[in-house]
């Protein structure tokens, strides 16, 4: 049987070697991580994690024991450093050389650094593995001011992390908004309001000078206007770079991640790259798309498991995420691309409503707030394409399911 061999040892690594050997793939898989843990759950690390409430173990994919039991070959803090295709081998961080049949890419992606003077200073942190998120947990406590430097989603969740364990926070959001990447401006003002409601502090507009600090340790962030704003430790949450340099080093195919198809395969017949590294087609939409979120990578892994072991490919799904704040459940369907309008149902003041993105009547995407069937409806209309009646859809006492009927 061909050898496997699958590079990064993370969510999407982990849940195609698991795969495989479910699908009775019988041949050798060897998994290599430069993370010291086995294959865990990444979107605990900004909330659960940071209250003590789930560790290495809790997070695990599957069990240590699970790799030697099932025959995978996992090989903990080791990195990849280049690709020869010609020969298909991998070299190691250890200087050994894996030979590979088959070779799965499933690298993830880097945060970004702060394009700042002061960005190296001790106490500026960013947060992507279980490493990071234990040291960040040490600065969220009572009496510590936490500055937040990019009001994505993973900044707003640890804001609201630290305000549950009883440290201040500001949020730095260069643009007018926050989420302004990935929500529209009804979804915004209603997080703003809501976190501030629950004392944190917004600075949108925001433009930093630089980050100033005391023998080599952050003490603040200054700001162009010249005030300086104190705080103990930053978080830097403005984004990722996939990690795709092996890929593009070996000449495959690269565009903001590795460029892969319907079954995640690369440019190369015997390359996949599945997850965060990855630039895929997103079949509902007709575009390429960074996908950034677990369902993705759990989807491309049983491209891959399906391709290995001869099954049929699974049918596209429609990209889902979620983000939990407080005690609110964000869920959200689809992508925003092509809608010409949104459409709010239910009130935001009541803290459950959703909003839908429409092209005419089709829903595109719906970003739903503490409203699971307006979620799971949508994604079902956004999945067959049937058209809505946007009266009975902006009316939130007609259900749901008949809406969607
Ligand atoms: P990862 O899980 O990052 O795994 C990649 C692994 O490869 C890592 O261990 C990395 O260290 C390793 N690696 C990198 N380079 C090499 C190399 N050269 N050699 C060996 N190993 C290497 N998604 C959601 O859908 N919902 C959420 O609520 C959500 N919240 C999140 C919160 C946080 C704080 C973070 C960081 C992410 C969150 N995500 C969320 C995103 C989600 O975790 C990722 O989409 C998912 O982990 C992608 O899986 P992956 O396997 O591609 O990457």
């Amino acid at each position: 049987d061909a050898h496997v061999v699958v590079l990064g040892a993370g969510h999407a690594g982990g849940t195609l070697v698991a795969l495989l050997r479910q699908y009775g793939f019988a041949g050798p898989i060897t998994m290599v991580g430069d993370e010291p843990l086995a294959p865990y759950q990444r979107p605990p690390l900004s909330k659960a994690w940071l209250k003590g409430e789930a560790d290495g173990d809790s997070l695990a994919l599957k069990p240590l024991e699970f790799y030697a039991e099932n025959q995978i070959d996992f090989r903990p803090n080791i990195s990849a450093v280049s690709l020869k295709r010609a020969e298909k081998t991998v070299a190691l961080s250890d200087g050994s050389t894996l030979s590979y049949d088959i070779l799965v890419i499933a690298t993830g992606m880097r945060p970004n650094k702060l394009p700042l003077p002061g960005a190296d200073l001790a106490g500026v942190l960013s947060l992507r593995s279980a490493a990071d998120a234990e040291q960040l947990k040490g600065h969220l406590k009572p009496g510590h001011h936490i500055a937040i430097i990019g009001g994505g989603y993973i900044g707003l969740e640890v804001a609201a992390s630290a305000r549950a364990l009883g440290a201040e926070a500001t949020v730095f959001e260069r643009e007018p908004r926050i989420l302004s990447r990935s929500a529209c401006e009804v979804l915004s003002t209603f997080f703003t309001d809501y976190h501030r409601a629950r004392g944190v502090t917004f600075e949108l507009g925001a433009h930093i000078e630089r980050l100033v600090g005391e023998a080599g340790k952050i003490s603040g962030v200054k700001m162009a206007d010249g005030r300086v704003i104190p705080a103990d430790a930053v978080l830097v949450g403005v984004g990722g770079k996939p990690n795709d340099e092996i890929a593009a080093d070996a000449g495959l195919d690269t565009a903001r991640g590795i460029v892969v198809d319907l079954e995640a395969r690369t440019s190369d017949p015997s390359i996949f790259a599945i997850g965060d590294c990855s630039h895929r087609p997103m079949p509902h939409y007709d575009r390429m798309f960074g996908p950034e979120s677990v369902p993705s990578a759990l989807e491309q892994a049983k491209q891959v498991a399906a391709a290995i072991t001869g099954r049929p490919a699974p049918t596209p799904e429609v990209p889902w995420n979620w983000s939990d704040q407080y005690d609110l459940k964000l869920q959200i369907a689809g992508l925003p691309f092509d809608a010409d309008h949104i459409l709010v149902r239910g009130d935001p003041a009541s803290g459950k409503f959703a909003i839908f993105h429409l092209k005419g009547d089709q829903v595109q995407s719906v970003e739903a707030v503490n409203a699971p069937p307006e979620y799971m409806m949508g994604r079902q209309l956004i999945g067959n394409r049937k058209p809505v009646n946007l009266d009975r859809l902006a009316d939130p006492s007609v259900s749901m399911k008949e809406v969607a009927a």
